[in-house]
């Protein structure tokens, strides 16, 4: 019998291996993109019909190529970008695998015109199914046209394959998008049958994300950027109200490159995890840059799965970032930084006082050097977030000029704001025992009762459990409480965080605990209800939400022990909730995400005075 191994022809082998490189009309877009990209383009056109199906047209203004380089170009490992085996470790294109265009060209009829910018007469050249049909000398603009015809034209299966066009014109959007996000400094155009899909002129970053996608997103991202050795991070989150039932606008990119990472998709969940609705997605836009030696970049082309080296420092400084972030967004939209005049009120001689940098939460950012600032104490209160050095500049000059000493610095900001107009009066009314309304100086503030305090009590449970400082009262008469199986496993789990918060309790056999002493603000009465219902919370967290033992526990006892709306208020309670809420971090939505303020303006009630 004779010999029966042989070599494949290159083009059946090309077609093979391009069925890993070109899955759909949307890989053939990613590498055409990215090309163009990497050959240096200001600007760049991306045409298609039948969503890629028919045709997928690339036109760049980037470097062209020569005669030979553009017949060298569909070899298989033709690459212009990398040399050696070192320079893969100092990637800084997008391609250098040299595989796309030997794949596209096996399975599609390509046609491209090219030419250097140096050059007078560019060059034609007509591929199909990789075999060169013509190559000639042609006039054309400086740059590069790709044009793809009837991908996978001579591979049936795969084209039957093909989804439906919305379904692929889907991906094409996905991938396009990605690029596009990237690099704001490069316009771009795309259009699918003759209609225009999207039109991106030059700009920042912030108008590129809020052009790609849609309009109307400029004013709901919020900065995030922190620079450490490890990695530096930047982009736009999207304001917690923003946040949507879908994950779709989620991007990572790491060293300009569009990834998925679940793990550090946790990290910003985690961050606005006391800010958004159940079953909300946060909007965000984050770049990364590490080292190239930092990151796994030898990936496969259709991959977007990589690995950073310092994984777990990353999720640290990015949850951190975001946090930060979030709490200065919400600080400033709180105190309606643009309504300057406020802060006018008692300053003298400080006509311009500037909005501070406010780094809410320093404790989320392990990299910080400085030790915690201590904890202040007020009446009836036990944490106060901290404040940086300019808000308590900031404060005492306030505070200086206060007749009333009991305020902590950072009440007299907000008693500032409240007070203006009304110093003679209360200045607060409950309404339908349910809100606080009060004057402030850009109109009425409505503040939901409930939902206020459960955001101050959540964030001084969890800032005593993180501060291992807790008050507590001791009981005059011990009380047992008998538990279910299932809670008294769930109490003993908990108790080092349950002892944090104030508890003196302790097993005694048979799902049964005794109570010696309880948090100094905790009701004496129906202890075991208390009990039962913080741990029912706590169960119920756990199945939804993705939130470690501390600020599951801040969640559930903040739930149980808030005012309840129905509740009558006095003026100083309204008043010491008001003091509370605008000391924290995040003073505008409850962990829950449920939003605590709302500000009807001067302007809007003017308005409904005019006919
Ligand atoms: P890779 O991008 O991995 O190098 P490709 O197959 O995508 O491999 O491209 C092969 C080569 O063709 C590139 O290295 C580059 O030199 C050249 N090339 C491809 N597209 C363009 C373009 N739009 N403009 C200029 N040169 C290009
Ligand atoms: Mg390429």
């Amino acid at each position: 019998m004779s010999d029966i191994i042989r070599l494949l022809p290159d083009s059946v082998a090309n077609q093979i291996a391009a069925g890993e490189v070109i899955q759909r009309p949307a890989s053939a877009v990613k590498e055409l993109l990215e090309n163009a990209i990497d050959a240096g383009s200001r600007n760049i056109d991306l045409i298609i019909k039948d969503s890629g199906k028919t045709l997928i047209q690339v036109i760049d203004n980037g470097c062209g190529m020569s005669p030979t380089d553009v017949r060298m170009s569909f070899e298989r490992h033709a690459t212009s970008k990398i040399k050696t085996a070192d320079d893969l470790f100092r990637i800084k294109t997008l391609g250098f695998r040299g595989e796309a265009l030997a794949s596209i060209a096996a399975i599609a009829q390509v046609e491209v015109r090219t030419r250097r910018f140096e050059d007078e007469l560019g060059t034609q050249l007509i591929i199909e199914g990789s075999s060169v049909k013509s190559q000639q000398a042609c006039a054309c603009q400086a740059g590069t046209s790709f044009m793809v015809k009837n991908l996978f034209f001579n591979v049936p299966a795969r084209r039957n394959f093909l989804k439906s066009d919305p379904a692929e014109l889907r991906h094409i959007i996905d991938e396009f998008q990605r690029v596009a996000l990237v690099h704001p400094d490069i316009a771009f155009s795309f259009s699918n049958n003759g209609k225009p899909l999207f039109q991106l002129p030059v700009s920042n970053l912030k108008q590129r994300i809020a052009n790609v996608m849609g309009t109307g997103n400029l004013e709901k991202l919020i900065p995030v950027n922190q620079d450490t050795d490890v990695v530096r991070i930047s982009g736009f989150i999207g304001k917690p109200e923003s946040s949507r039932r879908t994950k779709g606008e989620q991007f990572f990119f790491a060293n300009n490159r569009f990834i998925r990472h679940p793990y550090l998709n946790h990290a910003v969940e985690e961050a606005f995890s006391d800010l958004i609705p159940e079953g909300n997605y946060p909007s965000y836009f984050i770049y990364l840059e590490v080292e190239t030696s930092q990151i796994d970049i030898n990936i496969h082309p259709t991959k977007t799965e990589v690995n950073f080296q310092e994984h777990q420092s990353i999720y640290a400084i990015l949850k951190s970032a975001v946090r930060a972030s979030l709490g200065k967004y919400s600080i400033s939209s709180t105190f309606d930084f643009d309504l300057n005049p406020m802060f006018d009120f008692g300053v003298p001689g400080n006509k311009q006082v500037v909005i501070p940098g406010v780094d809410v939460n320093p404790e989320f950012n392990p990299f910080v050097k400085n030790p915690q600032p201590e904890l202040r104490l007020s009446p009836g209160n036990i944490s106060r977030t901290p404040a940086t050095d300019q808000w308590e500049k900031l404060y005492s000059d306030l505070k200086s000029e206060s007749t009333d000493p009991e305020y902590s610095g950072q009440t007299m900001t907000f008693k500032a704001d409240f007070g203006a107009d009304s110093r003679d009066e209360t200045g607060f009314m409950q309404f339908l025992n349910k809100y606080i309304v009060s004057k402030v100086k850009s109109g009425i503030m409505l503040i939901d009762q409930q939902a206020a305090h459960e955001r101050i009590l959540f964030e001084q449970y969890l800032a005593r459990m993180e501060q291992k400082r807790s008050l507590t009262q001791q009981q005059l008469f011990p009380q047992t409480v008998k538990l279910s199986a299932s809670d008294a496993e769930l109490v003993t789990e908990l108790l080092p965080e349950i002892v944090l918060l104030g508890f003196l309790i302790e097993p005694f056999g048979q799902n049964t605990f005794i109570v010696n002493g309880t948090p100094a603000d905790f009701p004496d009465e129906n202890l075991q209800v208390l009990l039962e219902n913080i741990l029912e919370n706590y169960k119920n967290n756990q199945l939804g939400l993705k939130l470690d033992r501390k600020n599951n526990l801040a969640r559930a006892m903040a739930k149980n022990m808030s005012v309840r709306h129905g509740k009558a208020l006095t003026v100083e309670e309204m008043q010491a909730l008001v003091d509370d809420l605008f000391a924290c971090s995040v003073p505008n939505v409850s962990p829950s995400g449920r939003i605590i303020t709302t500000l009807i303006s001067t302007d809007e009630i003017e308005k409904r005075f005019l006919k």
